[in-house]
Formats: structure tokens, C-alpha cells, sequence
């Protein structure tokens, strides 16, 4: 007989949906009794990663973990719970003069897993990840024991924590450091690529800038492979705004966040709505060039404006695939993985193209490597895993790697980065799975 606590849980793909005991408690005592109980734990945040990498057996919800532990105002340092949202976080820092220092493209995670999964954003080639800026963080370790790792003290297990996809254990609390901002509007400046050459030389111009991020076409062949449109901003200072926004520039008026209320129908999304979309995305945009100012939220997340967004590739749900490639070998494996995509036609709605900038040596389970990363996202079909397959031989080839949070069926080579997590305490299925396939 099943236990009665039991749930279906799935991650923001929904592609793997599972039936597993699911629990969320507020008390410390609580979780150390779950994990002293139960072999292959997990702890799940926000269920932001696509994949199968926050679901177990036994899966220790942190929404519980909510509260905010102290604010230095001064230096600009926050603590608070590991299942705090970063849009939580915004919400308490922005007012005051601060931002994340490093954010994902999606403000719903919560500060475990930004930590798990050491997560990037449009300027790791100049800030780095997450981890550059957490001091400290309390781990519940496989003993049920709760201690403190920072650089000096229990570094070990601080720097396998980092990337480290759960496996160390239950982040409980961090104490991280946030970056000063005059306002919360970006000088954003939009240029359009019509082919790979274009967008490559568009990144290596735009290295001062803080952040950059390049929207790829990834149906076009040929001479348009590559057409793109790149994005780079810096935080405005007060003096850049409008006289109406230099009143109050730390403030954004509240918007209605529309929600997609079921999955829509397996016809919906195909490669001709794929087309559409891509093409009403460039002429949105008509001057080769635009240049204007843009509140954070709409610099930073542009797919946070709908609810449950996840839904529009309907029920049998989508994949993400995220790879980097060396810098060296940057424009010819990107140049190879488009031509396979196109060749396919799987479109991709969303392919994003970042650069990544030297990776931090102690941080060895943290994914970026200098280089290029492309994220995709696949709708699940018949063929999806033959491409799969196919991407994942260019991506060995040129000797890249897959962002973990994001995998749903790499190859294991492709993600042996991650080391020292192995205990029999906490285990996910997608470390299972890639155990199994070695
Ligand atoms: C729209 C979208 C855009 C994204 N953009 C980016 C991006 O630009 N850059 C980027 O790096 N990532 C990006 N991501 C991925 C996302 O940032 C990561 O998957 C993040 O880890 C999700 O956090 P979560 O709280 O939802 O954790 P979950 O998805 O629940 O878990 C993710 C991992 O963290 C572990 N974990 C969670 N909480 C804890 C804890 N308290 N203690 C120990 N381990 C824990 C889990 O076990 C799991 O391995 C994006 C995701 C989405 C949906």
C-alpha cells in the first residue's frame, strides 16, 4: 500500500510527472527527522529546473522555509531561508537600493536552488554565478546534522554544496551580498544579427557591458543562420530617467500577470506557430538598432509576464536543453548544433545565446566554462530524443558540457563535471539516471 502523503510531482517541463511522498515542514526538527528516516531525500525549491533534478522518493519541499532572517542595509547583505523566492528577495532589496548581483532568467526560484544549481545570468562573463557572492550558507548534512559552511569554515562541503543539485543536502539558511543600484530601469540597447558571424562580433564588442543576451532564430538555414537580435544594459543611474521616474526610481508600478489556464492542445505549438512567433519577434524590432530604458523586470524576465507559461507546450510538456561550448570552439559548434536543429524542425521558441566568462576553479560543480551557451526549449515528441542524441555527439565533440538543471536525457559524459555528492541519504532521480547510463 501506497503511503497516504503521496503526490504527483513534476518539474517546470512536465515532462517526467511522478507519484512520490512530497513534504514541506517550517521546523528544523522536522526536516532532520524526515531525512533521519527516510533514505534518498531530496530537497526541492520552486521546481524551476526542468527536469527530473529536485524529484526523489522522498522529496523535502523548502516552501516552508520562507522567512527572512536579517537585512544589513549598510553593506548590503541579506539572510533569509533557503526556500525565499528571489522575487521575494526583489521585493524587500529593490526599495532599498539593491539587486542580486547574479539572477536567472526567471525571479521565481528560491535561494536553494540558486545555490544548488549555482545558477548564471547575462553577466557571468564579467560577475560570474550565484555562488561569487554567498557568504555563508546552514546545511543539513547525511549525519541530520545542520552546520555552517562558508570559504573558511567546513569549505569542503561549501564548495561541493555549490552546483552540487541537492546532493550535499538541505540548504537551510544563506547569507549572500547584494549589488547597489540607483534605480531599478536598465539602459538596454537592442541590436539585430542577421547570421552567426554578426552575433558573435556583436559579443565580443559588448564585453564592457554588464549584461548581454542574444534571442536566436534557430529555424533559419544557410546564410540567416544565426539571425538574431542581441540585448545588452547596464542599471540607469537617476539622473539617465525621465523627470516623472527620477520621483520615485526605485519603485515599479504593480502589473497584471495573465495566467495560461490549461495546457493547451498538442496541435497548438508546431513549427509554423514556431515560425510565426520568431517572425513577429524580429519585426516587433524595425531599426537594425534600438536604444531605450526598461524596468528590471522586463530586462530580466521577460517570460515571468504569464503565469505558468510551462503549459503552452501542452501535457505531454517540453524539455530544455542547455549546453556551452569553449570559447575557442565557440562559432563552429554553435554553427553545427543550429544546422542540426534546423535540419530537424524541432523549433525552439526560446534560444538563448549567452557568454560565459572564466569559470571559478573552486567552484567545480558549478556548469559555466568560458564559452558560448545555448538554451533551448524542445516541445517532448517522438523524435525528440534522437535529436537529443544527435546534439549531445556535437556538444562531446567540441568538448562542451549540459547545464544539470536543466537536462532531461544527456548523456552522462556530458555532466560527469559534477563530483564528491555521492550518499546514500540524498539521491534524485536525474542522479539515478545518470549513474545508471555510465
Ligand atoms: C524560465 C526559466 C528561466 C531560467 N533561466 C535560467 C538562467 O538564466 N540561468 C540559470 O542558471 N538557470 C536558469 N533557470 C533554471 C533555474 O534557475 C534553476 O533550475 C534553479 O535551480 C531553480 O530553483 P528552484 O528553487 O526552482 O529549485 P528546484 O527546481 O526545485 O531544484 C533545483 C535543484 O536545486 C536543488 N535544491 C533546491 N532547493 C534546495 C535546498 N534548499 N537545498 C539543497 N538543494 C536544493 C534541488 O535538489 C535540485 O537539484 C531558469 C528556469 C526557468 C524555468
Amino acid at each position: 500500500m501506497k503511503p497516504n502523503f503521496t503526490q504527483k510531482v513534476t518539474n517546470w517541463g512536465n515532462f517526467l510527472v511522478v507519484e512520490k511522498e512530497m513534504k514541506s515542514e517550517d521546523s528544523i526538527q522536522k526536516i532532520k527527522e524526515f531525512v533521519q528516516n527516510n533514505n534518498e531525500v531530496i530537497a526541492r525549491g520552486n521546481g524551476r529546473c526542468y527536469g527530473d533534478a529536485s524529484l526523489s522518493e522522498h522529496i523535502l519541499s523548502t516552501k516552508r522555509l520562507n522567512k527572512f532572517i536579517s537585512f544589513d542595509r549598510l553593506n548590503g547583505v541579506i539572510e533569509c531561508e533557503s526556500g525565499v523566492l528571489l522575487s521575494e528577495v526583489l521585493e524587500v532589496c529593490v526599495p532599498q537600493g539593491y539587486f542580486l548581483y547574479v539572477t536567472p532568467g526567471t525571479k521565481f526560484v528560491s535561494v536553494g536552488g540558486a545555490i544548488a544549481s549555482d545558477v548564471h545570468g547575462k553577466n557571468h562573463h564579467l560577475e560570474g554565478c550565484f555562488s561569487e557572492y554567498v557568504q555563508e550558507f546552514s546545511l543539513l548534512n547525511e549525519k541530520s546534522e545542520v552546520i555552517t559552511c562558508s570559504r573558511t569554515e567546513n569549505s569542503e562541503k561549501f564548495w561541493a554544496t555549490i552546483g552540487g543539485m541537492g546532493l550535499t543536502g538541505i540548504i537551510i539558511s544563506a547569507k549572500f551580498k547584494l549589488k547597489n543600484i540607483e534605480t531599478a530601469y536598465i539602459r538596454q540597447e537592442s541590436i539585430k544579427a542577421d547570421n552567426l558571424d554578426e552575433i558573435f562580433k556583436l559579443f565580443e564588442e559588448s564585453g564592457a557591458w554588464t549584461y548581454s543576451v542574444a534571442w536566436i532564430d534557430c529555424l533559419q538555414k544557410g546564410k540567416k543562420l544565426g539571425k538574431s537580435i542581441l540585448m545588452r544594459g547596464e542599471h540607469a543611474f537617476r539622473h539617465e530617467l525621465s523627470k516623472n521616474l527620477q520621483e520615485n526610481p526605485l519603485r515599479l508600478k504593480s502589473k497584471l500577470m495573465p495566467t495560461i489556464p490549461f495546457y493547451l492542445p498538442n496541435f497548438v505549438l508546431n513549427k509554423w506557430t514556431v515560425k510565426l512567433f520568431n517572425w513577429l519577434y524580429f519585426i516587433k524590432q524595425q531599426k537594425k538598432e534600438t536604444k531605450n530604458y526598461v524596468d528590471y523586470e522586463t530586462f530580466f524576465y521577460p517570460l515571468d509576464v504569464m503565469n505558468d507559461w510551462n503549459k503552452i507546450y501542452g501535457k505531454e510538456g517540453f524539455i530544455q536543453y542547455q549546453m556551452v561550448i569553449p570559447k575557442e570552439n565557440g562559432k563552429e559548434g554553435m554553427k553545427k548544433i543550429l544546422e542540426t536543429i534546423a535540419k530537424s524542425g524541432n523549433g525552439s521558441f526560446l534560444a538563448v545565446l549567452k557568454l560565459f566568462g572564466k569559470n571559478n576553479p573552486e567552484a567545480y560543480n558549478s556548469f559555466p566554462m568560458e564559452g558560448y551557451t545555448l538554451a533551448l526549449d524542445f516541445k517532448v515528441n517522438k523524435n525528440l530524443k534522437n535529436l537529443v542524441e544527435k546534439l549531445d555527439v556535437i556538444v562531446e565533440e567540441f568538448g562542451g558540457r549540459i547545464y544539470l538543471t536543466k537536462d532531461s536525457m544527456s548523456k552522462s559524459s556530458l555532466t560527469n563535471y559534477l563530483q564528491n555528492v555521492q550518499n546514500p541519504k540524498f539521491v534524485s532521480l536525474q542522479h539515478k539516471r545518470i549513474i545508471n547510463n555510465n
